[in-house]
């Protein structure tokens, strides 16, 4: 009978990637714990009106992206194409708001119908961070260095871009000036941006078709239409980064794939992943709190694409540390009555020890396979003798050396001190 497969563009994540994946979350964890961001678990689905009013009618995702479906009942709902929304109606509707200022953060699915390829899936996953009541630029620095903080720790490098969009009675007028440019430019626009010219000519900006980077290059910047509060907060925050030593390139075309964006955006790309090149990228959203019914909150995010960060991870040829340190094997009958209670012992003495038990029985030979194909540094050898005298054996499967015999209550302490000494 054929085999049903997965759905195009969903992964299974195992093996060498999930392991990385894991050490991603323990280390995005940890950091953003040691700043004081605290961990939301979110839904995947929401109702399909929240992704409407909040990433904008006129963006990609909106406009063909989502995952939409009719629940039982006929409600439209919308598996999650990004976790901002959701973030905010979660703060709305719980009164986080009225809590003091909130530092949150989430990891997690999202969907999107594009064109899967090379670090463009339909499910990906997303660390989120998102907080709301800090009118920044303060705040904007500390999700930079924050996020410079985990590539240095993870081992990889990224470049930062930055823009500011401005408030948005500034782009409304940076708008006109930026559709009388493309109007008169529209023989050379391609289709998609032919419609966007009236309606969102900003996402033309962010258009991926490499046919129009000169057009692009030549339009109004955006960065010339700031008003006073909006060109005085970019410039602090430009001056809070040189105070911290983070290198960053002013990026005049850098507009997000979103409408709710306002002043700082940002991202960080790294060239070594081929086109889908960002990997993290955020800003300022200080009216989506307003926007959905909530009451006047400022507010700044980011969202990292996971699989291309441990994509970047794995490039810079790290081995997968062996996940065993001994492999436990026994033969007779006595020994395999013994050998499970005795292991639990050591897991109580050494819970951070990780043995692996054979099972399945059969002779020494090819238990012994299994141990050295366990990448366990040690087998531990117990027979029906050995248990008569209370010790086990201990061969050593990476290096050359004796093996010896040791009774049980000095397993624990033995192993320890071997594996501190790799
Ligand atoms: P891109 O420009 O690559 O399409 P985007 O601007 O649509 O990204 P955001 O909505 O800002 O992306 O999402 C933040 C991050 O999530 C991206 O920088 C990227 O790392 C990751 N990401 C977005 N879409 C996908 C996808 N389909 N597959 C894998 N990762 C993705
Ligand atoms: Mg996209």
């Amino acid at each position: 009978m054929a085999s049903v497969t997965a759905v195009r563009g969903m992964n299974d994540i195992a093996g060498e990637q999930s392991y990385w994946f894991d050490q991603l979350e323990l280390q995005a964890r940890a950091l953003l714990a040691s700043y004081g961001y605290q961990h939301v678990r979110l839904p995947v689905v929401e109702k399909t009106e929240l992704f409407c009013r909040s990433i904008g009618e006129v963006t990609d995702i909106v406009e063909k992206e989502m995952y939409t479906f009719a629940d039982r009942n006929g409600d439209s709902l919308t598996l999650r194409p990004e976790g901002t929304a959701g973030c905010v109606r979660a703060a709305i509707e719980n009164s986080w708001l009225n809590m003091g200022a909130q530092k949150l953060y989430y990891m997690g699915p999202m969907f999107r119908h594009e064109r899967p390829q090379k670090g463009r899936y339909r499910q990906f996953y997303q660390l989120g961070v998102e907080t709301y009541g800090f009118a920044g630029p303060d705040i904007d620095a500390e999700l930079i260095l924050m996020t410079a903080r985990l590539w240095k720790q993870l081992g990889i490098q990224a470049r930062l871009l930055i823009n500011s969009l401005g408030s948005a009675e500034s782009r409304a007028t940076y708008k006109e000036a930026l559709t009388n440019y493309f109007a008169a430019h529209y023989e050379l626009l391609d289709e998609d941006s032919q419609k966007r010219l009236y309606r969102n000519p900003l996402r033309i900006l962010d258009s991926k078709n490499p046919a129009l980077a000169d057009c692009i290059a030549g339009a109004p910047k955006l960065i010339d239409w700031l008003d006073e509060a909006s060109q005085q907060s970019f410039n602090r925050l430009l001056a809070l980064l040189d105070a911290s030593g983070i290198a960053y390139e002013v990026s005049p075309t850098l507009v997000r794939g979103l409408d709710y964006y306002n002043d700082t955006v940002f991202e960080w790309v790294t060239d070594a992943l081929g086109s889908q090149g960002t990997i993290c990228a955020g800003g300022r959203y200080d009216g989506l709190v307003t926007q959905l019914g909530g009451k006047a909150t400022p507010a700044i995010g980011f969202a990292m694409g996971m699989e291309r960060v441990v994509a970047l991870m794995q490039l810079t040829e790290r081995t997968q540390p062996s996940s065993v340190d001994a492999y436990v094997i026994a033969a007779g009958d006595e020994a395999q009555l013994k050998v499970q209670p005795l292991v639990e012992t050591w897991r109580d003495q050494s819970p951070q020890l990780r043995f692996m038990v054979h099972h399945g029985g059969g002779n020494f030979k090819s238990q012994f396979k299994k141990a050295d194909k366990s990448g366990a540094r040690f087998a531990l050898v117990l027979g029906d003798d050995e248990v008569a005298k209370q010790q086990i054996g201990i061969k050593f499967l990476r290096e050359e050396s004796e093996q010896l015999t040791l009774a049980w209550t000095e397993v624990t302490a033995w192993l320890q001190s071997a594996l501190v000494t790799e």
